[in-house]
């Protein structure tokens, strides 16, 4: 479904940030991309959704090479491949609902959704969203009233309710204590279930990673150092990942159920 061939990404100012990246990502797979700070997995997660363009190879999604991608096809494609972020990105001011129709904007005209008239189904489909992450009873608060749980939770609401194939999460549990962090991957991997989505997400924690993810990519230096199911993984492949044995602050610790 989503194919890197031969991938490569230098950035303006020379940096080497993806060397020649091969990798198969299969329709509905939970994939976690673990490697340390300055690895590429930013860049690689990017690059599937052309918020970074690599400078070489292909990335075929669905057959279709999006690095050449313009215009048109670009704003399908981001209506294709949603994004969590780490930060949420929710407009503070909105009311959650808000947010979460915000995900339907691929889809309804510009003048439209300034205007607020979003048809019923779009309404029935956030608060939908919203429940199945369990803050329906947010949806006329304030987004920046929420604790960052509920705000990812919103984030995540958002980018169900932009019905895409594919969900990229960028780091997206890095700013909430360890027992929040469980819960907001517990139900990103429930919805991405539920869905049938392909989910890719960046994960710093190794404990986390092998904890929610069908398969490990292991990225160091920009290179893929390993891809493998969840069993494959042992303490050895995570040495080969960050290059040294593996210390305290690799981990996140922390599912209390
Ligand atoms: P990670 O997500 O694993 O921390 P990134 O993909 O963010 O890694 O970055 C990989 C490397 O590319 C880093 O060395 C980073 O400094 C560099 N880099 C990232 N973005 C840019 C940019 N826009 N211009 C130049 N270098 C960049």
């Amino acid at each position: 479904m989503l194919e890197f061939k031969n991938v490569s990404l230098v950035y303006p100012n020379g940096h080497h940030a993806l060397k020649n990246i091969n990798l198969k990502i299969n329709e509905g797979e939970f994939v976690v991309i673990v490697g340390m700070s300055g690895a590429g997995k930013s860049s690689l997660i990017r690059s599937i959704n052309r918020m970074v363009t690599p400078t070489e190879g292909e990335l075929l999604l669905d057959e279709q090479n999006i690095l050449s991608f313009k215009e048109k096809k670009l704003r399908e494609l981001r209506t294709k491949v949603g994004m969590v972020f780490q930060s949420y990105n929710l407009v503070k001011r909105m009311s959650v609902l808000r947010n979460v129709l915000a995900g339907r904007l691929g889809y309804t005209g510009t003048i439209r959704s300034i205007l607020g008239l979003f048809p019923q189904e779009d309404l029935q489909m956030a608060m939908n969203n919203l429940q199945r992450v369990g803050i329906e009873e947010k949806a006329y608060v304030r987004a920046d009233e929420l604790s960052g749980g509920q705000q990812q939770r919103v984030s995540i609401a958002r980018v169900l309710t932009q019905q895409p194939k594919v969900i990229l999460a960028d780091e997206p549990v890095a700013s909430l204590d360890p027992p929040t962090s469980h819960k907001v991957m517990k139900d990103l991997k429930r919805v991405s279930r539920e869905d049938k989505l392909t989910t890719i997400v960046n994960l710093h924690f190794i404990d986390m990673a092998q904890e929610y993810a069908d398969r490990i990519i292991g990225l160091r230096d920009g290179e893929v150092v390993f891809d493998g199911p969840i069993e494959d993984v042992t303490e050895e492949t995570f040495e080969q990942i960050y290059g040294r044995p593996i210390k305290e602050d690799d981990l996140l610790g922390g599912d209390d159920d």
